[in-house]
């Protein structure tokens, strides 16, 4: 599955992560210590900036995880930063719940609401 993180506070320009895995919850616990070899997670991890688990795409791979971000627009697909998708957190109690979107939804939204 493919991720998507949105930090607490922005890191320069950077905002989000987005990552593959086959075990969530592990590489979260990972990315949560500062371990996992992600030098982005690393250096939130030392400044002890906090983040979200924002987006999940099930069933997606690395060729997918490489899609994303070379199209450098995580904030288009954050429902933390685009109101237009906001809905996909329904609750607060749900802020953190993984929500799934079929492929290619992206391609639909065509104005960056900020
Ligand atoms: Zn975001």
């Amino acid at each position: 599955m493919v991720y998507l993180l949105h930090f607490d506070k922005p890191l320069c320009h950077a905002r989000h992560y987005i990552g593959y895995t086959e075990n969530l919850d592990k590489r979260i616990l990972q990315h949560r210590s500062g371990n996992g070899h992600a030098r982005l997670m690393e250096v939130i991890y030392e400044l002890g900036i906090g983040f979200r688990i924002a987006r999940v795409w099930f069933g997606e791979d690395r060729h997918f995880e490489r899609m994303l971000k070379n199209q450098k627009n995580a904030p288009r697909l954050c429902p933390y930063c685009n109101k237009r998708i906001s809905h996909m957190l329904y609750q607060p109690e749900l802020f953190n719940q993984v929500i799934d979107m079929p492929p290619g939804w992206w391609d639909t939204i065509d104005e960056i609401p900020y």
